[in-house]
């Protein structure tokens, strides 16, 4: 009797190293490429190694991830500030409006690049070759053929 044939399991990726690598907006495997194509955009391929990086499924979780930061910063200094000053509210608003921004739009790229990194480390979604998940096809090239005329 035959039994089925399973592929070896992977080999453990560095869940630490994935995620600082992402935070630098690098490749989580190589370290070297680009992550980023654009402010948001993920490269399909990673340019120095040419690692499959189409697979993450970052969705919503990076702003929630900002949120989370930037509250945590933002609101313990308005308190601080509040508190220590008592400023008027029109300064709180100049103060504290851009300032949230500011760190918003600067964390998000971070964030966003170190929660693919732990994907990656941990072969979530389709960064697991043996997942039902995993789809060869990068999405440039699905796009052309959900547009091809059905035959
Ligand atoms: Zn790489």
């Amino acid at each position: 009797m035959n039994t089925p044939r399973r592929s070896p399991p992977a080999p453990p990726r560095p869940m630490g190293q994935s995620i600082a690598r992402g935070f630098r907006l690098r490749c989580p495997a190589c370290g070297e490429g680009a992550m980023f194509g654009g402010y948001l955009k993920v490269n399909e391929r990673c340019p120095a190694c040419g690692e499959e990086l189409w697979h993450h499924r970052a969705d919503d979780a990076p702003p929630y991830a900002v949120i989370t930061v930037v509250g945590h910063i933002i609101v313990p200094l308005v308190l601080a500030v509040e508190m220590a000053w008592h400023p008027p509210e029109w300064l709180h608003l100049a103060i504290w409006l851009p300032l949230t921004l500011v760190l918003s739009l600067l964390l998000l790229p971070p964030l966003k690049g170190a929660l693919i990194g732990y994907q990656w480390a941990v072969r979530m979604h389709g960064f697991d070759r043996s997942s039902d998940e995993y789809d060869p096809v990068p999405p440039s090239r699905r796009a052309v053929q959900a547009d091809a005329p059905i035959a």
